[in-house]
Order: structure tokens, then C-alpha cells, then sequence
């Protein structure tokens, strides 16, 4: 049976589902739904959209709340300990890590510590499981997570999976540029202030939501 283009497009989305269940399936993703998770407890409250807040310069002494909280959250659930989340980093004019605002936690687990390294990547597959409703990274989302670092791989608001991080790239790059000693978290604006309804439990502001488009009646969906 000769298939169409558009089922051979199908059948490769439906392959890329379906591998993270396979044992030994790559870490970075795309992830299946996990157990516990507490994305699931808020299900039924409408999601924020996500999206990427860049960092301008060294705007703040002291940690964001939200990355306290994010801070205080991982060592109540993961392996590790925190390495810090303000640095004074600035990379041009107007351009700045997400340290520099006090947005980012750096969370200590190795990946060169195969116990460290599972921690790690659970904690990911965590952060950018579907909810019980489907809705892709949603405890990020919920938590205003928008950005995760970790063994030369990084995830970016918006991505379905983590990509190659581009400063492994430079030769002789080393452990914790890579981010092999450490996994980066960074926040958005309204995570870093703690608004985001992780922590507020309450439905996000209507113009920081999702859209939700309903599925075409199935007529019009292409053959
Ligand atoms: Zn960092």
C-alpha cells in the first residue's frame, strides 16, 4: 500500500510519541506523561502559554522569590543542592544571563555521576511531561519555567525537546560551561516573581494563556 504523504508525516509523529515509552529512549525528548506530577493536580485550570523573557542586564542583588521557591521545590523533590542563582553576567549591551536578574537556579547533580545524571534527567522529563490533559511541559509552564541547561543539551520555551547547546560547540569547552556539573533552570518574568499558578494555584492572567484552538469537525481534516 502505497501511503500519502501527509500519512507518512502521521506515522513519523505518531513513532516520535511513542519512543519515549521505549526502554532506553533518548532523554531529551519528545516526553511521555510521568507519574506524579504535580502539573496533574492543577489540570484543571487554564495554562500559561509560556514563551521566553530575555535578561538585560545585572538588574538585582538578591534572588527572585521564584527562584527561591524553585530553589526550596528541588530539595524537596530531587537529588542535588543549589549552586546559587545570582551572578552579575553580562554577554553585550542589553544582554545579560538570566543570573544577572536573578532568575536562574543552578542546581548541582553531575552527569558524569550515573546516579546524579538519572536525577537529573527525571527531573527534566518532570518539567516537560504532558499534563493528564495533554498540554506539553506543563509543570514548566506552570511553574514559569522557560529555559533548562544540562550535559551539553538545552531546552528553550516553546521547543518540543531539548536541542544541542551551542557552547559545547567550542573545543575544550569545560564541565561546567557544558553544563555537565549542573543543571541551569531558568525563569520568566512572572515565574521569577512567583505569579505563575504553580505557586498562586489560581487560573494565569487571560492574556498570558494558552489558546486552545478546538480540533477541526473531522470533515476538514486534510486526507
Ligand atoms: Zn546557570
Amino acid at each position: 500500500m502505497a501511503l500519502g504523504r501527509t500519512s507518512v508525516i502521521a506515522l513519523m509523529a505518531l513513532v516520535a510519541v511513542a519512543a519515549p515509552g521505549v526502554a532506553g529512549a533518548a532523554w531529551t525528548g519528545p516526553f511521555a506523561r510521568t507519574a506524579s506530577n504535580p502539573a496533574d493536580r492543577l489540570a484543571a485550570l487554564p495554562i500559561e502559554a509560556g514563551g521566553y523573557d530575555r535578561a538585560e542586564g545585572c538588574t538585582r542583588r538578591t534572588a527572585a522569590p521564584g527562584a527561591l521557591a524553585l530553589a526550596s521545590w528541588l530539595g524537596r523533590t530531587t537529588a542535588g543542592t543549589s549552586w546559587g542563582v545570582v551572578r552579575c553576567e553580562r554577554w553585550g549591551a542589553g544582554s545579560a544571563s538570566l543570573h544577572a536578574e536573578g532568575r536562574a537556579v543552578d542546581w548541582r547533580l553531575d552527569a558524569g555521576r550515573p546516579a546524579e545524571r538519572r536525577a537529573a534527567r527525571r527531573l527534566i522529563a518532570l518539567l516537560l511531561a504532558p499534563d493528564r490533559k495533554g498540554r506539553p511541559a506543563a509543570l514548566a509552564r506552570r511553574m514559569g519555567v522557560q529555559e533548562i541547561i544540562f550535559d551539553c543539551r538545552g531546552w528553550f520555551g516553546g521547543a518540543p525537546a531539548l536541542g544541542p547547546y551551542a557552547r559545547c560547540r567550542a573545543k575544550g569547552v569545560d564541565r561546567t560551561t557544558a553544563h555537565r556539573d549542573h543543571v541551569h533552570l531558568g525563569l520568566t518574568k512572572d515565574g521569577a516573581a512567583k505569579r505563575t499558578s504553580f505557586w498562586t494555584r489560581r487560573a494565569p492572567a487571560p492574556d498570558k494563556r494558552e489558546r486552545w484552538t478546538p480540533p477541526p469537525p473531522l470533515d476538514l481534516l486534510p486526507d
